[in-house]
C-alpha cells in the first residue's frame, strides 16, 4: 500500500483511540469500549512492529479497499471467518441495493428527449455513474468511472450523484458544477482516486452542452454521420486548479448521443480489445431507431465480441436521442 494511504490509516486509528478514551473516561465499565480500544491499540502496535496491513493467517497484505473501509480488520478475504463471509455478503448486498436505487428510471423521456442505458457492475457494486436529471425543460445526462473497483469506488460514484443533483437543484451553470466537483474530489480525496466524467445539459430545441472531463469520447450520431466528441480537459479529482472547456453541438430529430465507459471499449475478445471503431461502425450501420435500440444493439456486439472471455470491469452504456418535438411534445415520462 502507498505511504500516503498508510499514514491516512494511521491517522484513523489514532483519532479512534482518542474518541474512545474520552468516552471510556466517561463510562469506564463499557467492556465493549474497552473490548473496541484493545483493538485499536493492537493496531497501532502492529504499525510499530511494520505487520499493519497483512492477513494474520496467510501474511499476505490484506485488500487495500477493505482496509480502508475499516483499518480494524486483520485477516485477508481468503481467511475470513463463515461468520465474517456471512456478515460481509449482507453488507455488500446492502451496498448493491443501494446503488441499483441511485439509477434513473430505464426509459426516461423528458420533452423532446428519449433515454436508455445499461449499467452491470463487475462485482456487487460500481464505481461507474451514471445519471439523468430532468430539470425544467432540460435534461442533465451524466456518466463517469471512478478509478479503482470496489467498495472505495462506488462510494465515490455516490458522492458525484449527490453532488450533481444537488447543484442542478441551486441552478449553477453546468461549468460551474463540474469545476465544484472537480474542487471537492481533489480536498475529500485519496491521492489517485480521480473520476473520469462527462456530463451534459440537453435543450429541447436539441442544443447540447457538454463537459468531457478525462472520459472517453462521447459519439455523436446526426444524420446518419458521426462525430467524436473528445475530452477537453483533465479528470475531476486530480489538479485544483484544472479548468474545463465546454464542447457544444446542435442534435436534430433522430439524432443521437451515444456514452460508455471502458468496460465496454477495452473489452478482451479473441482479437484483442472491443474499441470505440467498432462502436462507431456499429452506430452508423445498424442505424438504430430508438435510444434502447442503441444500446441493445451494443450490448449484443460486445457480447458476441467477448464471447467466453470473463468481463474486467463494471460496463455502462447510455443513449440520448432527440427524437423531435412534435412527436413528444411537452412530455416527461419517467419510465417504470
Ligand atoms: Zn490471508
Amino acid at each position: 500500500m502507498a505511504a500516503a494511504e498508510m499514514s491516512f490509516l494511521h491517522g484513523q486509528l489514532r483519532e479512534r483511540k482518542q474518541r474512545l478514551e474520552s468516552v471510556i473516561n466517561a463510562t469506564p465499565d463499557d467492556a465493549s469500549l474497552q473490548a473496541l480500544l484493545h483493538e485499536v491499540d493492537s493496531a497501532l502496535d502492529r504499525f510499530t512492529t511494520g505487520t499493519y496491513g497483512l492477513c494474520d493467517s496467510c501474511h499476505e497484505a490484506i485488500e487495500k479497499d477493505r482496509l480502508l473501509a475499516d483499518p480494524l480488520i486483520r485477516y485477508c478475504l481468503d481467511h475470513l471467518s463463515k461468520h465474517e463471509r456471512a456478515a460481509l455478503q449482507r453488507d455488500l448486498d446492502l451496498a448493491s441495493e443501494l446503488q441499483r436505487k441511485l439509477l434513473p428510471p430505464r426509459d426516461l423521456k423528458v420533452d423532446a428527449w428519449e433515454t436508455n442505458y445499461h449499467y452491470a457492475p463487475l462485482g456487487a457494486v460500481s464505481g461507474d455513474y451514471c445519471d439523468l436529471y430532468p430539470a425544467k425543460e432540460q435534461l442533465y445526462f451524466m456518466l463517469g468511472d471512478v478509478a479503482g473497483k470496489g467498495v472505495a469506488a462506488s462510494m465515490r460514484m455516490t458522492q458525484l450523484h449527490a453532488l450533481f443533483r444537488s447543484l442542478i437543484g441551486m441552478g449553477l451553470p453546468l461549468a460551474q458544477i463540474v469545476e465544484t466537483i472537480n474542487g471537492f474530489f481533489c480536498e475529500s480525496g485519496l491521492s489517485g482516486q480521480y473520476a473520469t466524467l462527462v456530463c451534459g445539459c440537453a435543450q429541447a430545441g436539441g442544443e447540447v452542452e457538454l463537459f468531457n472531463a478525462g472520459h472517453l469520447p462521447v459519439i455523436a450520431v446526426q444524420k446518419g454521420k458521426t462525430q467524436l466528441l473528445e475530452s477537453t480537459g483533465f479528470p475531476v479529482g486530480m489538479f485544483r486548479d484544472a479548468s474545463f472547456t465546454p464542447v457544444r453541438v446542435q442534435l436534430g430529430d433522430d439524432d443521437m448521443l451515444f456514452l460508455f465507459t471502458d468496460g465496454v471499449s477495452e473489452a478482451e475478445g479473441g482479437n484483442g480489445e472491443y474499441g470505440v471503431d467498432r462502436i462507431v461502425n456499429l452506430l452508423c450501420e445498424k442505424t438504430p431507431c430508438c435510444a434502447g435500440d442503441a444500446v441493445s444493439a451494443c450490448l449484443e456486439d460486445l457480447r458476441a465480441f467477448a464471447g467466453s472471455q470473463p468481463g474486467m470491469d463494471d460496463v455502462t452504456l447510455l443513449a440520448i436521442r432527440h427524437a423531435g418535438r412534435d412527436r413528444e411534445q411537452g412530455s416527461v415520462d419517467r419510465g417504470q
